[in-house]
């Protein structure tokens, strides 16, 4: 999609500090993070939300549910523990529509919500 923030950074279009990419995914670091590990792992496919996703998109967010606890050991967060966050739509906090799940460690969360 051409306007989208996020799939720019898939196209290189605008620069990120990528941990981890295949030709289905891609992770980032968060530009403005809340904690010492704030990754972005996004599906190069153009989903809006989880709302945007169907039957067709099962293995591609399976896939990124599992690439994510790889990336936690990857950057020292599996033992410590981590969350993991997608915000669908306004009453979330979604700010940039394309589908992201924010994986966040590296100190004791101050909410469990
Ligand atoms: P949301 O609120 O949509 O779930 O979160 C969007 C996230 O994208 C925010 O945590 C924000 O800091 C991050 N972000 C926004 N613009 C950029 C950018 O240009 N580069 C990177 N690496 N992260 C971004
Ligand atoms: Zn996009």
């Amino acid at each position: 999609m051409t306007d989208c923030l996020f799939c720019k950074i898939i196209n290189k279009e605008i620069p990120s500090e990528i941990i981890y990419e295949d030709q289905a995914v891609l992770c980032f670091k968060d530009i403005n993070p809340v904690a010492p590990v704030h990754l972005l792992i996004i599906p190069k496919k153009h989903l809006r939300d989880l709302n945007s996703a169907e039957q067709a998109d099962q293995s591609l967010l399976g896939r990124i549910l599992l690439i994510m606890p790889k990336l936690a050991v990857e950057v020292g967060i599996a033992q410590s523990g981590y969350r993991v966050v997608a915000n669908n739509g306004p009453d979330a906090g979604q700010i940039v529509e394309h589908l992201h799940f924010h994986l966040i460690g590296g100190q004791m969360s101050a909410d469990f919500a």
